[in-house]
């Protein structure tokens, strides 16, 4: 299955409550989110301002606000956009895809959809970065590939590409062997 690499990068829900004293929280309530590394994987864990603790086995942690999630998005037809292509590719979790990944976290970092929270070194020396979504208030843990300044702009490249797979503007650009009678 090749899962060996594949907990570096991940997402993590905040907590509906805290994982102190299971009072739900409130909408825009501010909190205290802790990352551990637990057998071998991210665990994340909520807690209320009462209930934090200095944590010191947590990897990181950091302040944060709850907010209710958004309902669930109707079944439109989405363009596929930064957000849901990040998802896509960190979902598939290939090695490959993670200079994507990290470019697109940094594109919509930028566009304050996410916000970072943390870097760490991962045990195999990578560095790790932990954003926050703003919004849902999930934790995402991606890879920095540190990529040199040539290789970013190839990357950015192929990302473009990637993003452009539905073209925005749909008329193709074919030339038309228009006769200038019927042309009005
Ligand atoms: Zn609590």
């Amino acid at each position: 299955m090749g899962r060996e690499n594949i907990e570096n990068w991940h997402v993590k829900k905040c907590a509906k409550a805290c994982d102190g004293c299971e009072e739900e929280f409130q909408h825009k309530q501010e909190l205290y989110s802790c990352l551990f590394f637990e057998d071998g994987e991210y665990q994340r864990q909520d807690f209320c301002k009462n209930c934090r603790k200095k944590e010191a086995s947590a990897l990181s942690s950091w302040k944060t606000v709850f907010m209710v999630p958004p309902p669930p998005a109707e079944e439109v037809v989405q363009k596929e956009n930064a957000e849901s292509l990040l998802r896509k590719l960190m979902a598939k979790e290939n090695e490959e895809d993670l200079n994507a990944i990290f470019i697109l976290m940094v594109m919509l970092e930028r566009k304050k959809i996410f916000v970072e929270r943390d870097t760490q070194k991962a045990e195999d020396g990578r560095k790790l970065r932990i954003y926050e979504h703003k919004k849902t208030g999930e934790s995402f843990v991606v890879i920095d590939p540190e990529l040199k300044l040539d290789q970013l702009e190839h990357v950015q490249e192929e990302v473009v590409v990637l993003l452009g797979g539905k073209p925005r503007n749909t008329e193709p650009e074919v030339e038309v062997s228009a006769d200038p009678e019927i042309a009005d």
